[in-house]
């Protein structure tokens, strides 16, 4: 193994989560007392990098600063608020290099403001971007970088100029594209990974009732992307490979674990993490050898199973160690 780490640069979004829970929602004018108040960190980006960070150290390693083998680099941009001190802390104490995390005079850090009904367990959500809708159409991606991980939460030309700098440099391309939003073609052509769920294929496919998960992945390599894996919740995964499609092979089913399911929250962020993970190691030991992406996908399942059992967001993403290990 190299004495240098491999580097995954997450470029996305950093929000902080006001989260208020009601028996019931206020009608206009009126003022009610809520049941309880607690602040998350959050946002895709920082979701993913934490997961990223967290699947590739244990907690020990990470709290006395023992280096890893996978640095992670989290790229975006806070206010120069309250929040930020405390949002880069909490990530700094997942082992996370925040060195690239502007902070923005005079912008204030993305916000989620959510009312959860107690009563019907609904959510209301008001987003304000902040400091992410000011990230830069600037070169973010590193040289050093092995892979360059995305979502849809920063402006559409930040992530579409830096998934063409990653390409340009020669750094994996990884994709989440969440919020679905449909991407133009520039995004796919020569598009590593696309991790997408059953709603985002929907969307970004266009195909909404398909009669296979082939006939949706097809679409996608007919746009460039090399490998494509959609997510199916307690079904797996399947996934599809531009090789496999060229040879008219089928795409792949891989079951997910049996587990009991308290909630779902973050299930996906954590694979897309441990997926992240798996590619920055392969590009670290092995890029000469063919990718295994029945293996890569059996490591990011295992890992998510772990989060459908807690509840929570940032909390239930769980460390390397808690992992089974088969
Ligand atoms: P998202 O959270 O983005 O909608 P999915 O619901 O497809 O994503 O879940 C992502 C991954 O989390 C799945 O591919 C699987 O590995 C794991 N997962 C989700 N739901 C379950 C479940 N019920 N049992 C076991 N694993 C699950």
């Amino acid at each position: 193994m190299s004495s240098k780490p491999t580097v995954i640069s997450v470029i996305g979004s950093l929000n902080v989560d006001l989260v208020t829970r009601t028996p019931r929602v206020p009608v206009a004018g009126e003022t009610l007392t809520s049941e309880s108040f607690d602040i998350g960190f959050g946002g895709k980006g920082a979701n993913q990098a934490v997961a990223c960070a967290r699947l590739s150290r244990t907690e020990k390693q990470a709290a006395s600063g023992e280096a890893s083998d996978v640095e992670v680099r989290m790229v975006g941009a806070v206010g120069e608020d309250q929040f930020a001190p405390d949002f880069l802390k909490s990530l700094q104490k997942d082992g996370l290099n925040t060195s690239k995390i502007q902070v923005l005079p005079g912008k204030k850090t993305g916000v989620a403001v959510i009312i959860v009904e107690s009563q019907t367990g609904e959510n209301r959500i008001m987003f304000c971007p902040g400091a992410n809708y000011d990230v830069p159409v600037a070169d973010l991606v590193d040289s050093d970088a092995s892979v360059a991980l995305f979502q849809l939460e920063l402006p559409m030309d930040v992530v579409l100029h830096n998934m063409k700098v990653a390409r340009d440099k020669g750094v994996e391309t990884i994709i989440n594209p969440a919020p679905a939003i449909p991407l133009p073609d520039e995004a796919y052509q020569g598009l590593g990974h696309l991790l997408v769920n059953e709603t985002e294929a929907a969307i970004l496919s266009g195909i909404s009732n398909p009669t296979s998960w082939d006939e949706v992945a097809a679409v996608f390599v007919s746009r460039g992307v090399k490998n494509i894996i959609i997510t199916l919740g307690g079904e797996g995964v399947y996934y599809q490979t531009d090789k496999l499609h060229s040879q008219s092979q089928a795409g792949k089913l891989v079951p997910a674990r049996k587990v009991k399911v308290v909630d779902t929250t973050a299930a996906g962020d954590t694979f897309v993490g441990a997926y992240s993970v798996a590619i920055a190691r392969w590009k670290l030991n092995a890029s000469d050898t063919e990718l295994d992406l029945d293996e890569v996908i059996a490591f990011a399942n295992r890992a998510a199973s772990m989060t459908v059992q807690k509840k929570g967001a940032q909390s239930s993403i769980p460390w390397v160690d808690e992992v089974p290990i088969a």
